[in-house]
């Protein structure tokens, strides 16, 4: 777990929140679309939005549709599949990058190896691809290598692992590019940048508001980039709680 302790409270006029979605503000379930939000959650963020003068936003892999079906009537500032989708102010409509074509092969790729009656269950966010394994764990192993196979040989895509997930991904979008994109206006810029993530792919983010003056909070356990830890998804909304206050 290391030593890190629980963050600091932000200062209103100083600090740009930046929340991850799953295993942060949401626990995990089996299906993506059944998760249930901790009461209290829309009414919280609205506080904290206003609290921040606007200078809060969602950084998630999901597609932002997803993010917004959860949230609303709240359509914040966000970047979804890791950045590859992007709104930058509330309410805005979303812009979208067109994903590699290499993306096409790998989906096919996949498509021949994981029929309807696989454990494995394929997860197609259109500018990403994600293989779940959370409900057959046995499969880890295989999950990574149809991964890898599906993207043998083709640019533009990499491999990520997170929580019983495996997913294929444009190489040049990541969660700390998302955050500076979003840093480069108002009201996040000019901002120190807290970023609050569970997985792996949460630590460029990290690093990224690190460099920037401000701090990582880790959800969970395990080795981190972050400067401060939360143990739980509870913890972030009490957490969440105070900063509101
Ligand atoms: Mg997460």
């Amino acid at each position: 777990m290391g030593n890190l302790t629980e963050p600091p409270l932000l200062d209103k006029s100083r600090h740009a929140l930046f929340l991850d979605f799953d295993g942060t503000l949401v626990g995990f379930a089996d299906d993506p679309d059944g998760i249930e939000l901790e009461p209290g959650t829309v009414e919280r963020l609205k506080a904290l939005e206003e609290r921040q003068a606007g200078a809060v936003a969602l950084i998630s892999g999901r597609a932002l549709s997803s993010i917004d079906r959860f949230l609303a009537p709240l359509a914040f500032p966000a970047a979804g599949v890791h950045g590859q989708e992007i709104r930058f102010h509330a309410g805005e409509a979303v812009e979208a990058a067109p994903p590699p074509q290499a993306m096409q092969v790998a989906r096919e790729r996949l498509a021949a190896e994981i029929g309807p009656e696989d454990p494995l269950r394929v997860e197609d966010k259109g500018a990403a691809l994600v293989i779940h394994y959370r409900t057959a764990p046995e499969a880890e192993g295989r999950a990574g290598e149809l991964g890898e196979a599906a993207i043998s040989g083709l640019e533009g895509l990499r491999l990520v692992k997170g929580h019983a997930i495996v997913e294929i991904r444009p190489d040049n979008v990541d969660k700390g590019k998302a955050i500076e994109r979003l840093m480069a206006r108002p009201p996040f810029q000019g901002r120190a940048p807290v970023f609050l993530g569970d997985d792996t792919t949460d630590e460029d983010g990290f690093r990224f508001v690190a460099a920037k003056g401000g701090f990582g909070v880790k959800v969970g356990n395990g080795e981190t980039a972050a400067q401060y830890r939360l143990a739980d998804v509870p913890s972030v909304h009490r957490w969440l709680e105070e900063v509101a206050k």
